[in-house]
Formats: C-alpha cells, structure tokens, sequence
C-alpha cells in the first residue's frame, strides 16, 4: 500500500512508533526513524534490519524540542531520499501526577514533546511537500483526547492539542494537497502496559467492549491507511482505535 513511499516516524524506536516503521516497511515504504538517543536508534534499527533484511531504513536523534535541530533532520532526510511523503508524529510523554504536586516544568516537559515537537515537525516538512505536489502528516494522538483523565492532566491537555493541530493543519494545507490526519489509540500493549501487572491489565481488559488491550500493530494498522492513497480524500479525521472504550 506504500510502494515507494518515503516516511519519517518520530519515537519509532519502540512501541507503536516500531510498529508502524513495521507495518510501512512491509508495505513497501522507506522509512526514517526518529529517536531520543543515538543507542536507541542504533538498537532500534539493528532489531528492524534482523527482521526485514532488505529493509531501506535510516534513523536520527535530533533534539525534538529543538527547530532548528528538527529542520536539520528533517533536511538530512530530504537530502538521502530526494522527497518525503508522509511524516508521522508519534513521539510522545505521558503524564500521571495529581496537580497538587504537579511540577510546572513537567507540565511545560509534555507540552514541549506533545505539542511542540508536532508543529516542529509539521512546518519543517510542510514547504517540501508543498513542493512536491502533496503528502500526509499523522499525529499520534489518544483516546484521553476525548475523555479527560484523572490526574496527569498534561497529558489529555497536550493530546487535545494535537487534535486541534490536525485539524487546522488539515484546513490550512488541503490546498496544497497534504492531508493531515490523527490516530487516538486506547490501552495499547507497549512497554508500559507490559510492565503492569497481569490482573490490573486485566482489569483494564474487562472495561473495554471488545475485552481486551490494543496491540501496537493493530494501531499501526491505521497509519498504514491513512498514509495510504486509499485514504485519499481522508483529512482533519480523528480516527479511534481503542475497543470501542467508553471511560
Ligand atoms: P513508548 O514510550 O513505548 O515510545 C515512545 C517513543 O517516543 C519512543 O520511541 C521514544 O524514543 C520517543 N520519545 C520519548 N521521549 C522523547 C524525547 N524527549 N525526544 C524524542 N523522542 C522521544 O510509547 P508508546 O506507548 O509507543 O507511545 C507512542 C505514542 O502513542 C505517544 O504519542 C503516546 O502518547 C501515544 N499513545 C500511547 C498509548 C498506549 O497505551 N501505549 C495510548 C494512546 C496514545
């Protein structure tokens, strides 16, 4: 579905961000990885490589709270694949301190990642798609967008911005071809989630209607979409993978 395609995926080291580096190389794109640290790039690309061989894969850790860090990535990338088709824009923080001790730093910490980064990102290869003739951005954003949630309130604050990005976006670039698009998991199994303990998850499990967590590639299943030409009159959508959750 993304045959020759040229992606960036920031946060594409682990999680969902890595399964959607997956899922477009096995439909025939040629990603650029984000990551926080050059070792877990590294780490990151050695695992990608084992599994897809033949994968055309590169990675770079720029500083994402940085623009012009960012426009100097985003450039390199240009640079090595000639275009860029789709960026996606899944690194992300979350949040869970209760606001009585709720450290202003950290709210500016998620907000900086969360939202920042995403504007970052989107205007540094805005004007190269523009060129182009067109291209996709997807946010990665989340249910908690929709729902609030009971402490950490950066987090829900920075994801109902990442949905007011995408839809402004959405309006501002249509004209220039680029449909901006957002996912909102739910519960999905990354890390985090593994590291829970098997009751709490179930717990977690038996609110959801379909009785379960997300899976990461079940997630990236709707950037592969959405990043697609199937998708092609898709833009400013809010798309939710999330069981049905209802909190
Ligand atoms: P994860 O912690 O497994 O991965 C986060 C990714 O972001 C990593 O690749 C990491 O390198 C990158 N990252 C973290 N801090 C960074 C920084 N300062 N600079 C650059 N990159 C940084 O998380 P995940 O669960 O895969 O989450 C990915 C996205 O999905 C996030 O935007 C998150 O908010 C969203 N999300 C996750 C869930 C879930 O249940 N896992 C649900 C809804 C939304």
């Amino acid at each position: 579905m993304l045959k020759g395609k040229i992606a960036v995926v920031t946060g594409g080291t682990r999680g969902i961000g890595m399964a959607i580096v997956k899922a477009y190389l096995s439909e025939g794109a040629s990603v650029a990885l984000f990551g926080s640290k050059p070792e877990t790039v590294n780490k990151a690309l050695e695992e990608v490589k084992a599994e897809y061989p033949n994968a055309d894969v590169m990675g770079l850790s720029p500083n994402l709270s940085s623009y012009s860090e960012v426009e100097k990535a985003i450039s390199e990338v240009k640079e090595h694949y000639g275009k860029i088709d789709i960026l996606v824009n899944n690194a992300g923080i979350s949040a869970m301190e209760p606001i009585y001790n709720y450290e202003p730093s950290a709210f500016d910490n998620i907000m900086d990642l969360n939202v920042n980064s995403v504007f970052y990102c989107s205007k540094a290869v805005a004007p190269i798609m523009k060129e182009q003739g067109g291209g996709v951005i997807l946010n990665t954003s989340s249910m908690v967008s929709i729902y609030g949630q009971t402490s950490g309130c950066g987090y829900p604050t920075s994801k109902f911005a990442v949905n007011g990005l995408t839809k402004s976006l959405a309006r501002e670039l249509g004209k220039d071809n680029i449909r901006v698009n957002a996912v909102l998991p739910g519960v999905t199994r990354t890390d985090m989630v593994a590291a829970l303990p098997k009751e709490m998850v179930d717990r977690i499990a038996a609110t959801i209607p379909l009785g379960r967590v997300g899976e990461p590639e079940e997630v990236a299943n709707a950037f592969v979409f959405l990043a697609s030409d199937k998708a092609s009159y898709i833009t400013g959508a809010t798309l939710t993978v999330d069981g049905a959750t209802q909190v």
